[in-house]
Parts: C-alpha cells; structure tokens; sequence
C-alpha cells in the first residue's frame, strides 16, 4: 500500500483510534476475529434502515429490494471464490457448515458404515467434534494425518497416511491452521486422495489468501464473514454443483421446500433448498459489502501485507530466547504466530500485554484441545496447555509487532 493508501484504511477502522489502557490499541487477536471496517456497518445500516424486509417472499418494493441485495451478496461471493451463484450457500459460519457437511453427507448416505473420513491433527473443534460426534451415530470412522512434534503436517505425515488409508471417503482440512499457521498443502492433499471428497475449512485461509475452488478442486469450502472484516453471524458454504444435487438438507422448513404435503415434501432448486428459514438477511449483504471493500483496495495487496507482516512477526519471534513458538519455521506459517513465554502462564502473558501495552492477544487452547496435547508433547518447557496467540491483518504494520515484542522483553524482565 502506498501512505495514502494505507492512512486511508487505518480510518477505516475507527476502533484503531481507541486508548486501551492509555496505550494505542494494537490489535493482534485478528484469528479470533477482525475488527469492522466503517464504510461496510454504514451500508448495512443504511439497508437495514431503509431497504430492509424479508427475502423471496413478498411482491413489495422493499421486499424486491432486499431479495436482490442478497442475491447480489451472493453473486459477489460466487465471483470471490471463482463459483457460480447457486454453489453458494449462506450459513451462521464455519461451524454451521462443517455441520452441515457431516449431518448431510451421512443422511445422503455418501458417507456409509464402512466408510473413513480422514481429517488432522491440527482441526479446529469445528472441524473435528462433528465428525467425532456423528461418527458414534452414523458408524463410519474418523482417521487423522498426524502432526510432528511442533504441530507441523508434512508432506511426508500426507502421503504416509495414504499407505494405511488409501481411499478415504472424505478428507476434511483446515486450509490453515489457527494455531500452528500453517497453510496447509491443499494441492498435495487434492492429488494424494484423488477419490475423495474433499473439505477445505476456509475460516483461516480465505480472508488472506485468494482461493480459487476450480483451481483448487474442492469440492466443499466453508468459511466465516467475521474473520474477513465482515459481520458476525454469516458464513459461506460453497459445494461443487454435482455433489450439492445429491444432498440431503440438514435444515427443513421454510423457503426450502417445493412442495409441501401433509405426507412429503419437495425440494426448492439450489442454493435455497439449503437455506431453511429466515436467513440473516443484513448479515449476507454486509459480507457483500466486506468484499467489495476488499476488492476496492485490492485483494493482492490484502495478501501481500499480511505475508510481510507474518514474516516479521515470525522473525522477530524466533529471536526472543524465552520463548517457545510452534508451528512450522518456514514461509507455510502464514497470519498469526502461536507461542509460550518460559514460565509464565499464557493468560497472565496476554493480560499484561492488554494493560501495560494495549495489545490485544489471545490466550488458551484456541479451540484445539487435542492439538495442545501434541504440542505438549514436543514443548521444552513445563508446557501450560495452552498458548498466546498474536494474529495480523490488513491494518496491522510492523510498529505493531514491535510494540508487542517490546512486551513480551518487559514481561521476561518482570518474571525474571
Ligand atoms: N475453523 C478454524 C480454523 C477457525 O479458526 C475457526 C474460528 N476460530 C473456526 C473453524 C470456527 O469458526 P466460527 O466460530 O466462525 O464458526
């Protein structure tokens, strides 16, 4: 970005102008969730205000004005993700649609008794509890490509899993991970497991780095507007056409069904049959807002910042001495930077980071409970269960990184 440009996006965010605790906000909890970009809660309250009203249903201006808002939310997600309208389904986020997948695939019986569905070490719950879960109701059997004692997948972990595993059924990925950063390799997997159904959980991955689902050949990606500077509450599942026809729903209600007797029902077309009920109306035109936005400054220039911005946070982390960082040490750790300082307790880290410094970090087992146990493993110091997390994203800079380094120096000296 030039200076101008970039200025331009810091009063974008008016919550950046903030004093936490005296100090300037520095905002590094960007993996939890971003902070909302002005322009984009004006828009959406201007719709609420004065376009608002229920979809599909009415014959009314307002109602024909919110329907093509929405559609055209649709359509701006679709062309995002290099999808056609009708691949994209609106859901409540990534959890809703990992859900979504599982129940549906197992009602369609894509998914039979005998059948494996290969996910990692490294899942978010969201994409791991569902498939633990339903794997006790439905019958088929949860495998894992196992992470090295950092929390790194390997290529080598991939194609050594196919040796035991040769023709999982579905294999459900992060496409990066929120606790490790590691962009996972997606092509490698698509090639490894040509046969199965693939799930790339996009939370972390699309909102900086371009995913084109043709290119990628997934078949199913899902993905948060709030991690994306879009609002909360709304999240996208794309399908490949040919795999969403033969679905079951996992919703039923409203506005899914064709025809509707007291015996059965019919189907609506795609994308409504998996929309049931009344959708988060403002939340879908708010994300569409978001990615005109991101797309008025220039995707790649999202993406080239956060790549610079993780290389530093990854270099200057690597030079504290007292800390310990996970994830892989090489350019696949992209976005956020994972890690324990010796001896102190991961909450006290980043609450003393928020009231000395004003930086805001997270800390815990970042919903990877099971991943904490394989980090455990491999941790050289008493390891807390638990780490700090410091996450960027596009109105980040390196005085960020610095203010939170200086930090976590001034934290070292205190427990010293
Ligand atoms: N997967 C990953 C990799 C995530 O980081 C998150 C959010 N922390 C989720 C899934 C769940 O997203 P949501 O809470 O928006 O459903």
């Amino acid at each position: 970005f030039s200076d101008e440009e970039f200025s331009n996006i810091l009063n974008d965010f008016p919550a950046l102008k903030r004093n936490i605790n005296g100090k300037r906000l520095v905002y590094l909890d960007n993996a939890a969730s971003t902070l909302k970009c002005k322009s984009v809660i004006e828009k959406m309250t201007d719709f609420y205000l004065y376009h608002y009203s229920n979809i599909h249903r009415a014959v009314h201006t307002l109602a024909s004005e919110a329907t093509v808002a929405y559609e055209q939310a649709r359509e701006k997600v679709a062309n995002f993700l290099n999808a056609s309208s009708e691949e994209i389904i609106f859901t409540s986020g990534t959890t809703m649609g990992i859900n979504f997948l599982v129940n549906s695939l197992a009602k369609s019986g894509i998914l039979k008794t005998e059948d494996t569905v290969l996910i990692s070490q490294v899942e978010h719950h969201a994409n791991l509890v569902p498939w633990v879960r339903l794997s006790k109701f439905y019958g088929f059997k949860v495998a894992y490509i196992t992470a090295d004692e950092k929390g790194v997948i390997t290529n080598e972990s991939i194609l050594k899993t196919k040796e035991s595993i040769p023709n999982p059924k579905v294999v459900s990925i992060t496409g990066q991970s929120n606790v490790t950063g590691q962009e996972m390799p997606i092509e490698l997997i698509r090639e490894t497991f040509k046969n199965a159904t693939l799930i790339v959980d996009g939370a972390q991955l699309v909102p900086h780095k371009k995913v084109d689902v043709k290119k990628l050949d997934v078949d199913f990606l899902v993905f948060s507007g709030h991690k994306i500077l879009g609002p909360t509450g709304i999240g996208v599942l794309y399908g490949k056409k040919a795999l969403l026809e033969q679905l079951e729903p996992f919703l039923y209600g409203g506005e899914m069904i064709d025809k509707v007797t007291f015996e059965d029902v019919t189907f609506n077309v795609l994308p409504y049959r998996f929309e049931a009920g009344t959708q988060h109306i403002t939340g879908a035109v708010g994300l569409g807002y978001t990615i005109d936005y991101l797309e008025s400054i220039g995707f790649e220039k999202v993406e080239k910042h956060v790549e610079e911005l993780s290389n530093y946070l990854l270099e200057k982390m690597m030079e504290l001495d007292f800390v310990e960082v996970y994830g892989p040490i090489d350019s696949s750790h992209k976005s956020l930077v994972s890690f324990n300082v010796k001896g102190v307790h991961p909450h006290d880290v980043s609450h003393i980071l928020d009231e000395n410094f004003g930086v805001a970090t997270r800390s815990g087992h970042h919903c990877a409970q099971p991943l904490m146990g394989v980090l455990a493993k491999g941790s050289k110091i008493d390891f807390p269960n638990s780490t700090v997390r410091a996450s960027v994203y596009l109105y980040n800079t390196k005085e960020d990184i610095d203010v939170l380094i200086e930090g976590l120096k001034y934290i070292r000296r205190w427990f010293e």
